[in-house]
C-alpha cells in the first residue's frame, strides 16, 4: 500500500519534536504517528507487547525492527487515510533496516525533516520534563508547566518522569540516536529528501519549518 503524502520527522529525544509534530499535523492535515507513543500506550494498557518492550525502553535501547514495524503497521491500518492528506511519522524509521522495511511495505517519504538541537540543551530539558504516560502529553516544569503541579491538565491524572528521561537513560538514548540515526540522515541527504532545521528553541525553529512546508506543499 502506498501513502499519499509521507513526511518523516527525525530528531533526538527531547528536541521538541512532539510539539513540532502536533503543529504539522494540525496545519497540514497529516496523521501524526509517534512510535514511542505507540509503545508507551502498549505499556500503559499492559499488553503482551508492552511487557516485551518495557525493559528495553526504560534502559534507553531500541526495540527490535520487526516488532517496531508490526506496531507501526497496526497503527497505519487503523487510520482512515482518505480523511487525511497523509502521515507524519515521528521517531520512525530509526534504523536503515526500518527504512528499507517501511519503503518495501508502504512508500518512500516525500520529505524528511531533521530538527537539530544541541545535546547539552536536550539533557537540560529532559530532566525538567513530566509526561502523562497514557496519552504521551508532555510538560516542561520551566517553560510549559501544567496548571496544577504534577497533574495532567486534560485528565487530572498524575504526571511522571519517564524512566527513560532519567539522566543515565538520556545519555544512552542520545548515544543511540547519534550512532544509529545519523546513517539515516545521510541516506536521505544523498537522496535529496532531507531538510535540516537547527537551533535551541522550538518557537524559533517552528516558523522556519512552517514556511518551508508552505512552499513545499505549495500552500498560499
Ligand atoms: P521516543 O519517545 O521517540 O524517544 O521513543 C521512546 C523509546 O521507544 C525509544 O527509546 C525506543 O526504546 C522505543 N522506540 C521508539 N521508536 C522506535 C523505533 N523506530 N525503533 C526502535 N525503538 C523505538
Amino acid at each position: 500500500m502506498s501513502l499519499k503524502r509521507c513526511v518523516l520527522l527525525i530528531a533526538a529525544p527531547g528536541s521538541g519534536k512532539s510539539t513540532i509534530a502536533k503543529r504539522i499535523e494540525r496545519i497540514y492535515k497529516l496523521t501524526h504517528i509517534c512510535s514511542g507513543d505507540l509503545f508507551r500506550a502498549h505499556i500503559a494498557n499492559g499488553t503482551d507487547l508492552g511487557k516485551q518492550v518495557e525493559k528495553i525502553m526504560s534502559d534507553g535501547n531500541l526495540v527490535d525492527d520487526d516488532l517496531t514495524m508490526q506496531v507501526l503497521g497496526d497503527s497505519l491500518s487503523k487510520i482512515n487515510l482518505k480523511e487525511y492528506d497523509g502521515v507524519l511519522l515521528d521517531g520512525i524509521p530509526r534504523t536503515l533496516n526500518q527504512v528499507e522495511l517501511f519503503e518495501r511495505q508502504w512508500s518512500a517519504p516525500n520529505l524528511v525533516i531533521n530538527v537539530d538541537v544541541p545535546f547539552t540543551e536536550i539533557v537540560n530539558r529532559l530532566s525538567n520534563r513530566l509526561t502523562h504516560l497514557p496519552s504521551g502529553r508532555v510538560y516542561n516544569m520551566d517553560f510549559d508547566p501544567p496548571e496544577v503541579p504534577g497533574i495532567d491538565d486534560v485528565t487530572g491524572e498524575k504526571l511522571q518522569l519517564r524512566s527513560d528521561d532519567k539522566p543515565e537513560a538520556v545519555s544512552n538514548r542520545l548515544d543511540n540516536y547519534e550512532l544509529i540515526t545519523q546513517p539515516i540522515l545521510k541516506h536521505y541527504k544523498d537522496r535529496q529528501l532531507l531538510k535540516v532545521f537547527s537551533g535551541t528553541e522550538t518557537n524559533v525553529i517552528w516558523p522556519e519549518i512552517d514556511l518551508f512546508l508552505k512552499k513545499h506543499f505549495k500552500i498560499a
